[in-house]
Order: C-alpha cells, then structure tokens, then sequence
C-alpha cells in the first residue's frame, strides 16, 4: 500500500533516488540526504504509516522486525560497537513531535562526534 503524495513511498518504488541501506519484502531503509551525523539513515517499513501514531496492534510484527534490524545496520554502515560507539534511534512523530515527513521513519545516526545536530 502506498500513497501517490508520499516522498519515501515514491523513494521504496524507485520513483525517487535514494542511497539504499537495506531492503526486505516489509521494510526499506536509505541514507538521510542532510546527514546530522556520520551515520545517518532512515529505516522504514514499506507500508504506508503516516507516523507512529497510526501504528496498531496489528503492526507489531513489523516493528518488531525493523527495530531488531537497528544495530545490525548500524553496525553495516559503520557504527562503533556499543558500548564506546553505538546509535541513536529517533522516531519524530507529529509536528510537535518534530516530524516533516508523513510516513513512519525511524532515524539511525551514529559516528564519531561532534555531529551536526543532537
Ligand atoms: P523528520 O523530521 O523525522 O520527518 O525527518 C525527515 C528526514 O527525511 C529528514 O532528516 C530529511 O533530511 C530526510 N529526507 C527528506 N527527503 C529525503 C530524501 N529524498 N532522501 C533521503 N532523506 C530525505
Ligand atoms: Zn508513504
């Protein structure tokens, strides 16, 4: 399921370029275009969730699998171990919440610091 407005549905078809990271049936995920950090992409699933706040019961399978993909990726792209390196994983959600893009995306960044943001 996709929506025709949604820039990351438009980025999991291929209608948009992206730097891919990891790609399965369910989930997607690519490097943030503003970089904050070293390490910086974005893991979603391909579902089209306009936030964390439409997730459901009915998707916990699917969390459940993006979150435990986390550290496994950002080891790939080149996180130092915990505990000395390790990740921040962010889930913006609504505009309070700090959130610019309309479809669930939890952000992985990590490296040496000082970073750009955060
Ligand atoms: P958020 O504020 O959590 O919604 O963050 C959205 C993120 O998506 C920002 O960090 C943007 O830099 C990133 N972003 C927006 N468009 C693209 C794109 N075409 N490719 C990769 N990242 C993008
Ligand atoms: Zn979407």
């Amino acid at each position: 399921m996709s929506e025709a407005s949604c820039i990351f549905c438009k980025i999991v078809a291929g209608k948009i370029p992206s730097r891919k990271v990891y790609e399965d049936e369910d989930i997607f995920a690519f490097h943030d275009i503003h970089p904050w950090a070293p390490v910086h992409f974005l893991l979603i699933p391909k579902l089209h969730l306009a936030s964390m706040a439409q997730v459901g019961a009915e998707h916990q399978a699917l969390l459940g699998r993006l979150l435990a993909l986390a550290p496994r990726l950002a080891l790939q792209e080149g996180c130092r171990p915990y505990p000395q390196g390790g990740f921040r994983l962010l889930c913006n959600t609504g505009a309070e919440g700090g959130q610019e893009v309309q479809h669930l995306h939890f952000h992985v960044m990590g490296g040496p610091r000082p970073w750009l943001k955060g």
